[in-house]
């Protein structure tokens, strides 16, 4: 069975981020930048699959920058046979990330596709649904539990106060939850022989795809300052605080 798993591009998750002045975004220049936490659970998905015998191939697809190529590597190093790079120096929307990964499902033919269940960086948790609607797979979105039974894979997703498990048929498209799984960490030998893997680079206009975009970006705001606290010297303080300043009890 071949797996793709997409593999984002974002802010490294320890970095506290900055507006830029003008409102139009975030601040990247010299920002820490790492795999989106979410497709390393992807990716480790799908190498776990491989280590069970289950997945026979495991294709690793970005789209971005040509940056991102080193988010490839790393995908690589944890354990992905072959990589595709859809470059683009665009912003894109979710649509036409979308778009450009059924073209690229399009020519791997995978019977399996694991995104992230969002990108820190941009919260938008839309592309895995908006990929199912183009390609008209079954969706198992959240996924904290994932096995595949012959022609289905049953999918356990995190839900309001539960969990809720579907079987989809396959070719089928998974996203990932927090608790699915504890990525790895590559270790030397295996970066070392990432860098033989194949990694292909492709353009937008070589798969056909219109990455026009539907929506702009008005204003990003960093969130509003929080004003200090105060330390209270005993619990009737407290208690008049609350009653008269507050106003809560
Ligand atoms: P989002 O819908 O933007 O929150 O992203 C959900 C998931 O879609 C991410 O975790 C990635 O697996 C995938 N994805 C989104 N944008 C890209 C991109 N530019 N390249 C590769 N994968 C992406």
């Amino acid at each position: 069975m071949k797996v793709l798993v997409t593999v984002k591009r974002v802010v490294d998750y320890n970095v506290k981020v900055r507006v830029k002045a003008d409102n139009s975004g975030v601040d990247l220049a010299n920002v820490k930048m790492a795999m989106n936490p979410f497709c390393e659970i992807a990716v480790e998905e799908a190498v776990r699959l491989k280590e069970k015998g289950i997945a026979s191939e495991i294709v690793v697809v970005s789209i971005g920058p040509g940056v991102a190529q080193e988010q490839l590597r790393t995908a690589l190093a944890l354990g992905a046979d072959r990589a595709v790079l859809v470059e683009s120096n665009e912003e894109l929307g979710s649509l036409a990330v979308a778009k450009l990964l059924k073209a690229v499902v399009d020519q791997e033919q995978p019977q399996l596709v694991i995104l992230g269940k969002q990108a820190i960086d941009s919260d938008n948790n839309q592309t895995g649904q908006m990929l199912a609607a183009l390609t008209g797979f079954a969706q198992g979105t959240f996924a904290s539990k994932v096995e595949v039974n012959g022609d289905k894979v049953n999918v356990t997703r995190e839900i309001d106060g539960g969990l809720q498990t579907v079987a989809l048929k396959l070719p089928a498209i998974v996203t990932t939850d927090l608790r699915l799984n504890e990525p790895r960490y590559a270790s030397l030998p295996n970066i070392m022989k990432a860098k033989k893997k194949p990694l292909d680079v492709l353009t937008p206009d070589a798969l056909g795809v219109s990455t026009a975009s539907t929506v702009k970006t008005l204003k990003v705001e960093a969130p509003a300052a929080r004003s200090a606290g105060i330390k209270v010297g005993s619990v009737a303080e407290l208690v008049e605080k609350l009653k008269n300043e507050a106003k809560v009890i």
